[in-house]
């Protein structure tokens, strides 16, 4: 069976943060989309527009691209994960660095469905999410009425208010 055909809508719906601000941001973004779709078990779905934003945490550094996608995955929450550390290794990004420093991509899960779960490795809702007008700005242009989990407040509410 091809991806068409083991998908359906039952299928956890998950929004990415995608962030770069090394080299060619523009192309990095498009090839982590690119690669994110190729996976046989993700479906991208939608996208964010780019958004030039200054650095937050560590100031002294190139401004961020950054934009949001919706995809549609089998994946569970941790299996994804893994998928997008892969995809952000080959997209150049080095191991170490600086905490919040310069990076050829990054790749955030900020929402898998409505679920609240928080792992050692894994926070969802993203845990700085919230805080960040990069990551809400891009995702209310996708889901701008959708009601934030655990919050009565929407996206495009907290988007304006971060
Ligand atoms: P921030 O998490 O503040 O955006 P960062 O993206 O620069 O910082 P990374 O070095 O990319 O941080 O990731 C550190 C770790 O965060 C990852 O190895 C991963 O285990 C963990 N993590 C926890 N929750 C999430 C999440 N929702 N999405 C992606 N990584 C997460
Ligand atoms: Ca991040
Ligand atoms: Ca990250």
């Amino acid at each position: 069976m091809n991806k068409a055909e083991t998908r359906n809508s039952n299928m956890p719906i998950v929004y990415l943060s995608l962030g770069s601000n090394e080299g060619d941001r523009n192309k990095n973004i498009g090839q982590a989309v690119e690669l994110l779709n190729q996976h046989p078990e993700i479906q991208v779905k939608r996208k964010s527009s780019l958004h030039e934003t200054l650095p937050v945490g560590y100031l002294d550094q190139p401004c961020f691209l950054n934009s949001a996608v919706e995809i549609e995955t089998g994946l569970p929450p941790l299996e994804l994960l893994d998928i997008l550390k892969l995809i952000e290794k080959q997209v150049g990004r080095k191991e170490e660095g600086i905490r919040w420093g310069p990076r050829v991509i990054d790749l955030d899960i900020i929402l898998y469905n409505s679920l609240v779960m928080e792992t050692p490795r894994l926070t969802i809702p993203h845990p700085r999410a919230l805080e960040r007008a990069f990551v809400l700005l891009p995702l209310a242009e996708l889901v701008p009425k959708m009601l934030y989990p655990g919050l009565g407040k929407t996206i495009e509410e907290l988007a304006l208010s971060s």
